[in-house]
């Protein structure tokens, strides 16, 4: 337990500052509820300060998220702002690299008083994390492909060390979440074993790792199958375990099994720093007009303090995760708000106020 918890705040482009300040106003007022210090310190970086400044990622903010207990994220990247290679200024990929910060964890479920877009009443019952590694995989090639007379080339590493360590984890998670909810729990594998060799040397350390936790179903799945099943079945699935491109494809399908990009949370955890942002990006489509979702950032607020209060052992910390997941929960079964990514006409402002009154 600490008498203050320094957070790196790093709001960056387009809807990431509208939904940024909504989870700040979250923070604020749930430590004046529960008594916890939380330092927030925003930082600069993203698309707009390489614009400004020539720099995506100033030295001076990777100290401070350095030196923090925890970094919150809005969100980065402007369709029109390009590096010298052509591609989108990412800072978030290098925060993950130089941070280690190597398990994606993806979490999604539905929330009572919001449609989805699945006809099934089972629907109402999808509750799954996806946990995509996010330090090598196909995403090993980024900066790196391999110019050739014919092509490009781009390069799928897997390494022993990788996956142990995410497949570990995903077990980990899978253990946490049956012992909460007092029923069985599951990993799948999501992989693509019958055609790379890279990916069969995958599986069989998921394998491996999976006798170490008897305790926990393990199955897997080929990629191109759980696409499916995904849209199909998705209440079936606990806790899915998956390389980097994978990952990042099924979780924007996941997100869009409960209805919007607004919703889903995702924390990038390593041993020593983790990163807490929302799943979407900067949406510049709808950006500077009130209109984003800011719950996909508040709920990431909410994995922070869960995180940071099982690192520090502080109970205050959970609890108010635990405050903002059920004050989440309760504007939308009330019906209070509705986002306009459902068709609502709630803005960023509505539902930020809403929670902080559920609070
Ligand atoms: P990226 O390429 O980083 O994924 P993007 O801006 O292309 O970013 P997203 O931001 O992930 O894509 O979102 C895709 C679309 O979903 C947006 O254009 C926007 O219409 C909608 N969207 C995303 N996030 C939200 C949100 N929080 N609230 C409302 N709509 C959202």
């Amino acid at each position: 337990m600490k008498p203050e918890y320094q957070i790196a705040v790093l709001p960056g482009d387009g809807i990431g500052n509208e939904v940024m300040q909504a989870a700040e106003q979250v923070l604020q007022a749930l430590q004046k509820r529960t008594g916890v210090a939380l330092a927030l310190s925003t930082q600069k970086a993203g698309a707009q300060h390489y614009l400004d400044s020539g720099v995506a990622l100033p030295e001076a903010t990777l100290k401070a998220c350095e030196a923090a207990d925890a970094i919150l994220f809005g969100a980065m990247g402007l369709p029109h702002v390009r590096g010298a290679d052509g591609t989108e200024i990412i800072p978030q990929l290098d925060l993950r690299f130089h941070f280690d910060l190597y398990a994606g964890v993806r979490p999604i479920r539905t929330f009572k008083g919001l449609p989805t877009p699945l006809a099934s009443p089972k629907a109402a019952e999808i509750d799954l994390v996806l946990v995509r590694e996010s330090t090598e995989g196909l995403f090993y090639a980024r900066g790196r492909g391999e110019t050739r007379p014919d092509g490009v080339y781009d390069t799928m590493q897997i390494t022993r060390k990788g996956t142990s360590r995410i497949c570990e984890f995903a077990f980990r998670l899978a253990e946490r979440r049956a012992a909460q909810k007092g029923r069985a729990g599951r990993v799948t594998n999501v992989d693509k074993a019958n055609v790379f060799a890279s990916m069969a040397f995958w599986r069989k350390i998921f394998e491996e790792v999976a006798a170490k936790h008897p305790g926990m179903a393990a199955d897997s799945a080929y990629v191109d199958a759980m696409a499916l099943n995904l849209v199909m079945k998705p209440w079936t699935y606990d806790v899915l375990v998956t390389e980097n491109m994978f990952g990042d494809i099924l979780s924007d399908l996941i997100a869009a099994l409960v209805g919007g990009m607004g919703m889903a949370p995702s924390a990038d955890i390593g041993d020593r720093h983790a990163l807490f942002q929302p799943a979407h990006g900067t949406a510049p489509d709808i950006a500077g007009q009130g209109k984003a979702n800011p719950t996909a950032m508040i709920l990431s607020a909410a994995m922070m303090l869960d995180w940071l209060g099982d690192r520090h052992d502080d109970i205050r910390l959970k609890d108010g995760a635990g405050l903002i997941d059920r004050a989440v929960e309760q504007v939308f079964s009330s019906g209070q708000v509705r986002p306009f990514e459902f068709g609502g006409t709630s803005s960023t402002a509505d539902i930020t106020r809403a929670v902080i009154g559920g609070l």
